[in-house]
């Protein structure tokens, strides 16, 4: 099974954005490598909530939008590897909207916003024959620890 890692500071924006359009879902694009089994993430487009009828509960992605977001994976050397969207006050756990809506292959994280803050989050797959999610392993690994102020000084020595 693969799993997908998204390192903190890009999913503090993930986050950040999930909170910004509360009590509205927001969702965006997640862009980076496959390799070894395991979806990092590098970079993330936020797109605009197209769902006019129940902004709150749905997220909906149009042809378009879709076609920017490959375009914009072309451009930078990335893979398109899926899509986040929040759920506002609602478990981070795929709707049946979600699974009647989704391709296969991408990775979807959904994050949960519980009284306009982010909380649980969680990633999935469509499974093979598109009948419902399964839940894929999440790391969200913190900034790298910062070198220690003597080493860096050796370094620059050099
Ligand atoms: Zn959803």
């Amino acid at each position: 099974m693969i799993g997908v890692k998204i390192p903190g500071e890009l999913f503090g924006k993930i986050a950040a954005h999930a909170e910004r359009t509360y009590p509205e879902e927001c969702c965006g694009v997640m862009l980076g490598r496959e390799a070894g089994g395991e979806r990092v993430v590098q970079e993330l487009v936020e797109i605009d909530n197209r769902q006019d009828t129940n902004r709150r509960r749905r997220f909906l992605i149009t042809p378009q939008q879709y076609r920017d977001a490959e375009g914009q994976a072309a451009e930078k050397n990335l893979d398109l590897l899926g899509f986040y969207h929040s759920h506002p006050d609602h478990p981070a756990a795929p709707s049946a909207f979600d699974t009647e809506h989704a391709l296969p292959w991408f990775t979807y994280v959904i994050v949960s916003v519980a009284h306009g803050h982010a909380s649980n989050t969680t990633a999935w797959v469509l499974e093979e024959d598109r009948g419902r999610f399964a839940a894929l392993p999440l790391a969200i690994p913190a900034r790298d620890t910062p070198v220690p102020m003597q080493d860096r000084t050796l370094n620059a020595d050099r």
